[in-house]
């Protein structure tokens, strides 16, 4: 089985190939084929099994057609924690580069004036940790009724942080 196969665009596949990887992991070759139908689905697996490219690769492929507006992001990831959301943000970047897509990250500890702008500028896909993302939504920066695309990682970490208020209202949203 090759990523190919998993109906990834060969623009895609070329990004991947040049990280060094010619076969899906289990995860990607189960989760990947659903998320390009747009099936909502619970993903499960350990830490170090391709999980984060599961659901980013099938995303890029989504964005890869559509246009970016002001103050609406067309898609969600929330993470846990501020370096989960780095990491996926690594990920965007690497799989991403043959495709021209806008991403910013929202996360507590750093000014906001730089993710304002971002979001001003329009976004393909926000990766956010609850907190800060609820704040700028309370200031009135952003709308997520634009937002077609919303990944829960590390649910269970969500879950014990307790962070399912916020996810709630988030969910609300959207
Ligand atoms: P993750 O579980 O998403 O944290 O990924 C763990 C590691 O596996 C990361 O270093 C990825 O770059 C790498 N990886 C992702 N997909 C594959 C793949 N298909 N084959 C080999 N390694 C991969």
């Amino acid at each position: 089985m090759s990523f190919a196969d998993l109906g990834l665009s060969p623009e895609l596949v070329q990004a991947v190939t040049a990280k060094g990887y010619d076969t899906p992991t289990p995860i990607q070759a189960q989760a990947i084929p659903s998320v390009l139908m747009m099936r909502d689905l619970i993903a499960i697996a350990q830490t170090g099994t391709g999980k984060t490219a599961s659901f980013v690769l099938p995303m890029i492929d989504i964005l890869a057609h559509g246009r970016r507006r002001a103050m609406m992001p067309r898609s969600l990831i929330l993470e846990p924690t501020r370096e989960l959301a780095a990491q996926v943000a690594e990920n965007f970047e690497a799989y991403g580069k043959n495709h021209d897509l806008k991403m910013a990250l929202l996360i507590g500890g750093v000014q906001m004036g730089d993710q304002v702008k971002a979001l001003n500028e329009g976004v393909d896909v926000l990766i956010a940790t609850p907190g800060r993302l609820m704040d700028l939504f309370e200031r009135g920066k952003i709308l997520l009724t634009g937002c077609d695309l919303l990944v829960i990682d590390e649910a269970d970490r969500m879950l014990d942080m307790g962070f399912i208020p916020d996810i709630e209202t988030i969910c609300s949203k959207l």
